[in-house]
C-alpha cells in the first residue's frame, strides 16, 4: 500500500504529530500488524459518506479505509553528503510515495530551534536543498552514462538526455524538480529517474495552539503558502500538540475540543485527506448487510482492478459491477429505490471507477 513519509528538521513537531497518528490509529481500531514497524502509523480515512451508508444499510460491521504514514526522523544539514544517518534518511525518503514536510510555525522560547531562530522558509530550504543535492548526484551519474549512449543516436537515450538537460540546471539553482513542467512524453522518463524532489509533497505548518483558529493572519504560514505555490504544493495547518490530545478523545469529546479550539476539523483529519489526494487516491464502497466498507483505489482504475483490491479472484473472474453513486443512493434511500429510479448501472470491464461509487461485483469463480 502507499505511504506518506513525515519529514522535517529536528524539533519542529514531527514526533508529536506522529504520536497523534499512532494514538488515533490505536484508538479507532485494532491494527496489530501496524505495530511491527514502529515507524509506521496506520490511521482510518475519515469519510462522512461511510457513516451515512452505515445509517442507510445498518450492516453488522463498518470498515473504513486506512492510510499509512511513515515517520522519517533524522534529517539534518549535510544529509546528502551521505554520512551515516543522512544516507539512511535519504534511502527512507526514496521508499515513500509522498512527502509530508513538517515546518515549525510556532514561537516557543522553551523549545530550541536547531538553527537558533524560527524561520519556516529557511527550514524548508535546508531540507529541500539536501534532497536537491541528492538528486543532482543521481542526475549527474545518469548524465554520464546516457550521454555516451545518446551519441549512437539511440532514440531512448536521446530523449532521456533531453530530460536530464532540462532538470539539471533547475537542481543547480537549488530548486526542486517538481517545479518543472514536463510533457506527457517526458513524464515516464522522469518517473524512471526515481528522484526525491519529484515526489509529491505537502507542507504541514505546525502552529501554536492559540493560533490554530486563525492561521490566515499567521505570517509564518503566509510565507509557507507563498513558497508552496511555486511548487504547486498544498499547505495544511495543524497544531501537533493539540492533535496529540485530540487523538485520545472519543468522537463527542473530540467535537467539543475542536469547538473550543475554534476549528471544524482536526489537523490530523485534514492531513489524512490531503495525503490521500496528493497520492491520487479515491474511495469506493461496498455496502452489504454484513459489512459496509470503504476501499481505496487509484484514480483512473477500472472496475476489474478495483474488484481485485478486495480479492484477486474478483478481478480474474470479473463479469460486471452493479454501480450506484453515493449521492444517488443517499437520495433514494435504498438500493431498491435507486434501482427503481434507474440509478443503478451495470458497468463492464472498461468502466473507470469514480470516487464515491457504491459497487457490487459479479464474478465467476
Ligand atoms: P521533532 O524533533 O520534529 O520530532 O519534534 P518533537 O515532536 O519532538 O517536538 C519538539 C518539541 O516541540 C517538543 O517539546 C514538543 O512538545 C514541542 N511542540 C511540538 N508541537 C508543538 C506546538 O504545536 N506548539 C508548541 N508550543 N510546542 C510544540
Amino acid at each position: 500500500s502507499l505511504t506518506a513519509g513525515i519529514v522535517g528538521l529536528p524539533n519542529v513537531g514531527k514526533s508529536t504529530l506522529f504520536n497523534a497518528i499512532t494514538k488515533a490509529g490505536a484508538e479507532a481500531a485494532n491494527y496489530p500488524f501496524a505495530t511491527i514497524d514502529p515507524n509506521v502509523g496506520m490511521v482510518e480515512v475519515p469519510d462522512y459518506r461511510l457513516e451515512e451508508l452505515t445509517k442507510l444499510v445498518k450492516p453488522k460491521k463498518t470498515v473504513p479505509a486506512t492510510f499509512e504514514f511513515t515517520d522519517i526522523a533524522g534529517i539534518v544539514r549535510g544529509a546528502s553528503k551521505g554520512e551515516g544517518l543522512g544516507n539512511k534518511f535519504l534511502s527512507h525518503i526514496r521508499q515513500v510515495d509522498a512527502i509530508c514536510h513538517v515546518v515549525r510555525c510556532f514561537d516557543d522560547d522553551n523549545i530550541t530551534h536547531v538553527e537558533g531562530r524560527v524561520d519556516p522558509l529557511a527550514d524548508i530550504d535546508t531540507i529541500n536543498l539536501e534532497l536537491v543535492l541528492a538528486d543532482l548526484e543521481s542526475v549527474d551519474k545518469r548524465f554520464a552514462r546516457v550521454s555516451k549512449i545518446a551519441k549512437t543516436k539511440d532514440k531512448e537515450a536521446v530523449a532521456e538526455l533531453a530530460v536530464l538537460e532540462k532538470i539539471k540546471p533547475v537542481l543547480e539553482e537549488g530548486k526542486s524538480a517538481r517545479s518543472i513542467e514536463f510533457t506527457d512524453e517526458e513524464l515516464p522518463i522522469v518517473k524512471g529517474l526515481f528522484l526525491l524532489t519529484t515526489k509529491p509533497v505537502l507542507y504541514v505548518a505546525n502552529v501554536a495552539e492559540d493560533e490554530i483558529a486563525d492561521t490566515e493572519n499567521n505570517d509564518y504560514v503566509k510565507k509557507v503558502k507563498e513558497f508552496a505555490a511555486t511548487e504547486n504544493a498544498e499547505v495544511i495547518t495543524v497544531c501537533a500538540r493539540a492533535e496529540e490530545e485530540i487523538a485520545e478523545l472519543d468522537e463527542d469529546d473530540k467535537k467539543d475540543f475542536l469547538e473550543a479550539l475554534g476549528i471544524e476539523e482536526s489537523g490530523l483529519d485534514k492531513l489524512i485527506r490531503a495525503a490521500y489526494h496528493l497520492l491520487g487516491l479515491a474511495t469506493y464502497f461496498t455496502a452489504g448487510e454484513q459489512e459496509v466498507r470503504a476501499w481505496t483505489f487509484k484514480v483512473g482504475m477500472k472496475a476489474p482492478e478495483c474488484a481485485g483490491i478486495i480479492h484477486t479472484d474478483f478481478e480474474r473472474g470479473f463479469i460486471r459491477a452493479e454501480t450506484v453513486s453515493y449521492t444517488d443512493l443517499k437520495e433514494y434511500g435504498s438500493m431498491h429505490a435507486a434501482k427503481e429510479a434507474g440509478r443503478v448501472r451495470l458497468e463492464g470491464k472498461d468502466y473507470v471507477v469514480q470516487d464515491g461509487d457504491v459497487m457490487l461485483f459479479r464474478f465467476n469463480v
